[in-house]
């Protein structure tokens, strides 16, 4: 399996040449040249392989679906790999992502009892394995830099804690986490997590990071990376969820479900895409925004528009509060039939240039949802509120935001012949605040994370300081 960039550099890479890399050369995304396709015979198969008792389950089925998009790991490894990450130890659950009925056909799928609460687990877990194996293959090293405002930097930095030859410096925003975040990311006392906490708002945290990977010289010089949404193999370990809800919510291969999924940058649903297009008897695929509705405007209107810092709301969903989809592009590229100079001038020229680009007019566009089964819906705060409350009442059962603008929009698309699965993307506890505005009482707390404020903190306080932020990794390389 090769993969190319979706603006079409000529290059084609291996899946561990891709691993450790952000963008492609050309500013693409890396993409499969093609996507394996699962026949009713292979479906049969992963479906028994899920089923499969001690040799089978999830773990099982994340090394079937890896198999097909990674031959440059040998299989026994591959499998140990996926023993390793996908084990109830991590989940807190055999089935690790089980199904919950909420009525009939409708179901949430639970994502989100990994280490940190929140789905980035499903994938960043198996990222930190994947690094460790690969920088040990190399004799490399890696320093992972990256900003934070909470979900995306404790996922990582509880894939990362303790991992060989990976070193995590996470920026976040001083004093604007959540206590709940700050004392999840800050109590971990590992070597080579580093918490930096720089004096202003999380965009400063950012621009710190984008001007540290520009620099080359600095950057090949201290082996900086990334972990962030694009990455490929992030992508890649979330299509196995997909294959796992499907089989839980039907009997036969025959069925057909519906996903709908909580969306910021498009990582988690760009996922349901890529099982779709294997094959996997998907109806449709709901994205559910929040107030910042970028995906939502160019599913109803063909039009895509990047929003002004001062347009980006911050909301009670604040993992989906992004100014721009940074996977749009992978859907995009293959909306227009892999035409990469459309996209180059669309994602490189146009959104550079205007911010903006339409695609209403254009014959394809209705494929979005005709061919592609993509629809779309917006969820505010109030709904947040009286979703939440309605869940509740209903099932005793308490969501959280995200998953809330999720169960609120799939609500606008069921079809009575089809199971829903709405993603639920994080717990409760991560957003009491929320919660206890809509139920008037906290969230139950899982026993691991009793008390965990209290606990002794391990970070950084630094100005927005580029040169001091370089001058701190410099004096840290050398340890773990
Ligand atoms: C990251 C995140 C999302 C958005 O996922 P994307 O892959 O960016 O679309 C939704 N909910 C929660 C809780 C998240 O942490």
């Amino acid at each position: 399996m090769l993969y190319l960039s979706t603006r079409g550099h000529p290059d084609r890479k291996r899946f561990c040449e891709i691993l450790l890399e952000g963008l492609a050369p050309d500013g693409g995304l890396y993409l499969p040249e093609r996507y394996p396709q699962v026949d009713a015979a292979m479906l049969g198969r992963l479906r028994a392989v899920f089923n499969g008792g001690a040799s089978g389950g999830y773990a099982a089925l994340a090394f079937e679906v890896l198999s097909l998009y990674i031959d440059d790991i040998p299989a026994s490894d591959l499998t140990a790999l996926c023993d390793k990450t996908y084990t109830e130890a991590v989940y807190g659950t055999a089935a690790i992502v089980p199904l919950k009925k909420l009525e009939d056909g409708f179901y949430l799928e639970a994502l989100s009892n990994g280490p940190t609460l929140a789905f980035k687990d499903m994938a960043m877990q198996l990222l930190g394995n994947l690094f460790e194996y690969e920088l040990a293959r190399r004799g490399e090293e890696l320093n992972i830099l990256g900003a934070t405002s909470g979900d995306t930097g404790s996922a990582a930095e509880y894939a990362m804690r303790g991992k060989q030859g990976v070193r995590v410096f996470m920026l976040s925003p001083h004093g604007r986490m959540s206590p709940f975040q700050q004392a999840q990311m800050f109590s971990l006392m590992d070597e080579n997590i580093h918490n930096i906490a720089i004096d202003g708002v999380f965009d400063d945290c950012q621009d710190i990071v984008k001007a540290v990977s520009n620099e080359l010289t600095f950057k090949r010089q201290y082996k900086i990376g990334t972990v962030n949404s694009i990455n490929w193999a992030r992508l890649l370990a979330q299509v196995v969820y997909y294959f796992a809800g499907y089989f839980q919510a039907t009997s036969s291969d025959s069925q057909k479900v519906s996903f709908t999924v909580p969306s910021g940058n498009f990582g988690n649903v760009c996922a349901g895409h890529v099982a779709r297009q294997m094959g996997l008897p998907i109806q449709t695929l709901v994205v559910a925004t929040n107030e910042n509705d970028v995906l939502d405007e160019f599913f109803r209107t063909g039009v895509y528009r990047v929003r002004a810092s001062t347009d980006t709301y911050e909301t009670s969903s604040p993992s989906m509060d992004i100014s721009k989809a940074s996977n749009f592009e992978r859907f995009v590229f293959d909306l227009l039939g892999r035409d990469s100079a459309r996209v180059k001038a669309l994602f490189g020229v146009a959104l550079s240039r205007e911010g903006r680009f339409e695609l209403g007019a254009d014959p394809v566009f209705a494929e979005a949802a005709s061919h592609y089964g993509f629809v779309s819906g917006k969820s505010t705060h109030a709904d947040r509120l009286a979703t939440i409350k309605d869940t509740f009442e209903r099932f005793g059962l308490v969501i959280d935001t995200h998953t809330a603008d999720g169960v609120k929009v799939a609500r606008e698309h069921l079809d009575k012949s089809v199971p829903m699965i709405v993603l639920e993307t994080a717990l409760p506890i991560k957003f009491s605040e929320t919660i206890v505005e809509a139920l008037g009482r906290q969230p139950d707390r899982p026993p691991q994370f009793q008390g965990i404020e209290a606990l002794p903190k391990r970070v950084h306080r630094m100005p927005a300081d580029v040169e001091a932020v370089k001058r701190y990794i410099v004096q840290h390389c050398s340890d773990a």
